[in-house]
């Protein structure tokens, strides 16, 4: 349920540099007027995970996918999520005559990876909520090694399609018959980014497995300690429950969203304080909170 601070749920992965889109995990009501406070375009989104088909989480589609047409979107997009969300989008954009102009393409998934390119995987994994809802798994391909130009230079490597060859992990022959090794020039090659991405569930098993080693978790906290006998009741978490989540799963950053509007933004110390031992950093998010992931370290930006 909104509040006055807080607004219904969707969270985006930017991946810019990447692959020139972002990706969106979930989408409640009103995300596309929330959007536009951002510098975000709807004609960048690349895909859609959706955890669950509770409304918090998906009623902000239709309008979604409706403006991302009218404001010149034309690529594919691909919507993931459990048995329903086809019916339910087609349903909805077929009753309400909506139009859209590009390939949306809906995936209703089952456990295990769900997708896979040259760059990216993403794995899928039940959690337990009320209903059946999905966790996702973010897992980047290691980066081609960096090129030691002043070493090419040294070994005069002409500038061009050698060095290109080179960094690809070949090796090359030079004009008068040398042969230059890859490994003579290149760097360790870079792991890429995994960020596990939680859909609502109480704490259990799969949360851990799929965090499992990952860079950053975001995982839902509904409550706090003091509430417990609710996060029970109702299939969440606490604070302290994804604090145990990330701990369980060795992962480094842990950022806690979907906190019950219960709670006033003067109670986000109280909760933060109940998890302050744990040894990793916790941020808990507040609506348009962005982090910058750079050099294996997560920064909060600030907020204006
Ligand atoms: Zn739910």
């Amino acid at each position: 349920m909104p509040s006055k601070q807080r607004n219904t749920t969707a969270t985006v992965l930017k991946l810019l540099d990447e692959r020139g889109t972002f990706w969106m995990f979930d989408c409640g009501e009103a995300t596309q007027h929330q959007i536009l406070h951002t510098t975000l375009k709807p004609r960048k989104l690349e895909k859609l995970f959706i955890t669950h088909l509770h409304g918090d989480h998906i009623y902000g589609l239709p309008g979604l996918l409706g403006s991302r047409s009218f404001l010149g979107g034309d690529e594919p997009l691909t919507i993931y999520g459990p048995v329903g969300i086809k019916a339910w989008i087609e349903l909805t954009l077929a009753t309400s005559k909506t139009h859209i102009k590009y390939a949306l393409n809906i995936i209703e998934i089952e456990e295990g990876i769900i997708f896979e390119d040259d760059q990216f995987i993403v794995e899928a994994r039940l959690l337990e909520h009320v209903i059946p809802c999905f966790g996702y798994k973010v897992m980047q391909k290691s980066l081609p090694p960096e090129l030691f130009i002043e070493k090419t230079d040294a070994l005069g490597v002409p500038r061009g399609p050698l060095l290109r060859q080179l960094k690809e992990g070949h090796n090359v022959e030079l004009a008068d018959g040398r042969i230059v090794r890859s490994a003579q020039v290149t760097g360790e090659p870079k792991d890429g980014f995994q960020v596990t991405i939680l859909g609502d569930t109480k704490f259990c098993e799969n949360s851990i497995l799929l965090s499992k080693g990952s860079d950053i978790v975001v995982h839902e906290g509904t409550f706090d300690q003091e509430t417990a006998d609710l996060a029970g009741l109702y299939g969440h978490s606490t604070i302290v429950d994804a604090a145990n989540v990330c701990k369980k799963a060795e992962a480094k950053h842990l950022i806690v969203n979907h906190i019950s509007s219960r709670f006033m933004p003067s109670d986000i110390k109280g909760m933060i304080a109940q998890v302050e031992h744990y040894e990793f950093p916790i941020y808990v998010a507040h609506d348009f909170a962005e982090y910058d992931w750079a050099n294996g370290q997560l920064k909060k930006i600030p907020s204006e």
